[in-house]
């Protein structure tokens, strides 16, 4: 048998336009199953992912008139006050007429719209009512769907794979735009919620046992392309139009959210993410409220671990003066290779018995025996290149030793590396960093503070009809 009757049927064709109940409707849809099913049943050739498809299919239009009656009511229901002042309305009229895309299918809805003498401003009170009032035309849970794709893939990857899953069609240029108008709700919700963190009294939360809030910084490139149609002049006069700009990335947690998976390996169980393209300051201040919202107020102490860049300790130095600072191990420990490598050249055994013990001796012991043994090492060179290399090296040891406190901070169970921002930045870069992918600033800071949302477990203040939450997943 052939699957003919499998073909997508255009549900704005199968529109219920009749004031039939709903359940006349979903009489009809239940009748259109049963035929669906008994084909599937009749068909060799087809299997089960064909029925789901067209059971879909089958009450598609059902739900698109359920979700339409539903505006509808909802929208007449809806008092003719200003959504954003609560004054009553004057000069009201009704029946102007919206429409727009849902997951079911496109709706329209008559809305009735007033004046807002106090805000001086034309209102359709309806449209906040429903969600819509930020939007170009989609229902809430399009506008989530583009926020999500556009956040986690490519636009043109996400158009694509939206339609074939949910039937929902959005072009690319229209994913792109409404994912951002969401990034920009987003962003305009997240500087609420940072002066919010940063403004509030701690809550005095009862905590059993004093904790350590740890804190991280890193920093990647995205290329961004910053003059649209400017390359050929930009090319004549020897610019390049493509740049690579910092996107910072910071990440908190609470010491005793750490914990170990059940194969060893360590787990945190809530932590706190920053991700911004507005500069060093923007960091700042987005993870000075983050870490705040984690219970900074309230911690014992605080640890910022970083690989070293000369910007991440001013700026701890600046909005957590009260932290300690440590060095990640990682990078202490290449600036050690360094030196060998200096010393024994292409010799790796060598290399590695010289290092090995060295390494030890700076998890286990003290910078300084360590800071020791390299100006040993120094002494023995006759002096040129090799020596002046490794004088750097042990000059960098000497900046931050106070920041090498790798045995007491083992002994308190603390991390000494900077693994967890590490990853984060990673994970980033594989949404943020492909080949061929030019970003704009705007662009950017929107669906990274998406990422953040999402990644915060705080979606839901964003697009509060989702019942997904990303923290139990
Ligand atoms: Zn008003």
């Amino acid at each position: 048998m052939n699957a003919t009757y499998l073909e997508p049927v255009d549900s704005t064709v199968q529109r219920a336009t009749s004031s039939e109940p709903l359940a006349v409707l979903a009489a009809r849809s239940a009748c259109g199953l049963e035929h669906s099913i008994q084909r599937f049943t009749a068909t060799s050739d087809q299997n089960l992912g064909h029925l789901e498809v067209q059971a879909a299919q089958d009450v598609q239009s059902l739900l698109r008139e359920a979700v339409q009656r539903g505006a509808q009511a909802k929208a007449d229901n809806t008092p003719p006050l200003c959504p954003v002042c609560q004054q009553k309305l004057s000069r009201l009229s009704a029946d102007h007429p919206r429409t727009f895309d849902t997951r079911f299918g496109t709706i329209t809805v008559n809305r009735a719209r007033g004046y807002c003498k106090r805000c001086r401003k034309w209102r359709v009170p309806a449209d906040t009512a429903l969600g819509l009032a930020e939007t170009a035309g989609y229902s809430p849970a399009v506008q989530e769907m583009a926020a999500l794709l556009a956040s986690k893939m490519p636009v043109e990857e996400a158009s694509v794979v939206l339609e074939h899953l949910t039937g929902v069609k959005l072009p690319r240029a229209t994913l792109d735009r409404e994912a951002r108008r969401q990034g920009q709700r987003a962003q305009r919700l997240r500087s609420q919620l940072d002066q919010q963190a940063a403004t509030q009294k701690p809550q005095l939360e009862l905590t059993l046992e004093p904790y350590q809030m740890i804190i991280q910084m890193d920093a990647w490139n995205i290329r961004e392309r910053d003059d649209w149609g400017q390359s050929a002049v930009l090319r004549r006069r020897g610019q390049e139009p493509e740049r690579w700009h910092w996107v910072y990335i910071g990440t908190c947690f609470r010491l005793d959210h750490r914990g170990q998976s059940a194969g060893g390996r360590p787990v945190i169980s809530e932590r706190g993410f920053v991700a911004t393209r507005t500069g060093m300051d923007g960091l700042r201040e987005q993870l000075h409220a983050e870490a705040l919202r984690r219970g900074l107020g309230q911690a014992a102490g605080a640890l910022v671990i970083s690989d070293g860049a000369v910007w991440i300790w001013r700026l701890a130095d600046d909005r957590f003066p009260q932290a300690r600072q440590r060095l990640d191990f990682y990078h202490a420990v290449q600036h050690l290779a360094a030196v060998g490598r200096t010393l024994f050249g292409e010799d790796q055994a060598k290399l590695k018995a010289w290092l090995k013990p060295l390494v030890q001796q700076l998890k286990n012991e003290s910078a300084i025996k360590v800071i020791g043994q390299l100006q040993q090492a120094l002494a023995q060179l006759p002096g040129g290149p090799a020596a002046e290399a490794v004088q750097r090296e042990v000059n960098y040891f000497h900046e931050h030793e106070d920041r090498m406190d790798y045995r007491a901070g083992r002994r308190r169970g603390e991390p000494i590396g900077s693994g967890p921002v590490e990853a984060t930045c990673r994970q980033n870069q594989c949404r943020f960093k492909r080949p061929g992918q030019f970003w704009s600033q705007t662009g950017d800071e929107a669906l990274l503070c998406l990422e953040t949302f999402w990644r915060n477990d705080r979606w839901r203040l964003l697009f509060p009809h989702t019942s997904f939450d990303p923290a139990q997943n």
